[in-house]
């Protein structure tokens, strides 16, 4: 695959130096392709991805990546329970409604709007996010009854 800049490149290199990370080939190519993809994908489905258009990263640089990503406020890590964590553009801090029977991940908004949205009763330690996972059905399921 051939590199280019494009702008849409340019405004990731921009969001990575605003973050304090330095930019880089790899975490321009992940950030580029969650925005393209849209959605909550997990760590193998973005290595997948990328290996089907021949990227060449391997599968512990995308990994890496993603956890910069994270830490830098750029990219969300979001627990769905058993199973692993799926990864999307960190826009506005919301929570997520994993449905039981299809297991589609649907965001949720955030009705505190800020972290932790949940208070915490654990004297000493210092709690900065409440990550909340909601459980049901979700509407396709149930109108295929
Ligand atoms: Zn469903
Ligand atoms: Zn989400």
């Amino acid at each position: 695959m051939v590199w280019r800049m494009s702008t849409a490149d340019r405004n990731w290199e921009e969001r990575l130096r605003e973050s304090g990370l330095r930019v880089t080939r790899p975490r321009v190519t992940v950030l580029a392709l969650l925005h393209e993809l849209a959605g909550h994908h997990t760590a193998e489905d973005i290595n997948t991805t990328l290996v089907d258009r021949d990227v060449s990263l391997t599968r512990g640089t995308v990994y890496n990546v993603l956890d910069d990503l994270v830490q830098a406020g750029l990219v969300m890590r979001a627990d769905r329970g058993p199973g692993t964590a799926i990864y999307e553009l960190a826009e506005t801090w919301h929570h997520h409604f994993v449905c039981r029977e299809c297991a589609a991940v649907i965001d949720v908004d955030c009705v505190a709007d800020e972290r932790p949205c949940l208070p915490a009763d654990l004297p000493g330690a210092q709690v900065d996010e409440a990550q909340i996972i909601f459980r049901g059905v979700c509407a396709d399921c149930l109108a295929s009854k």
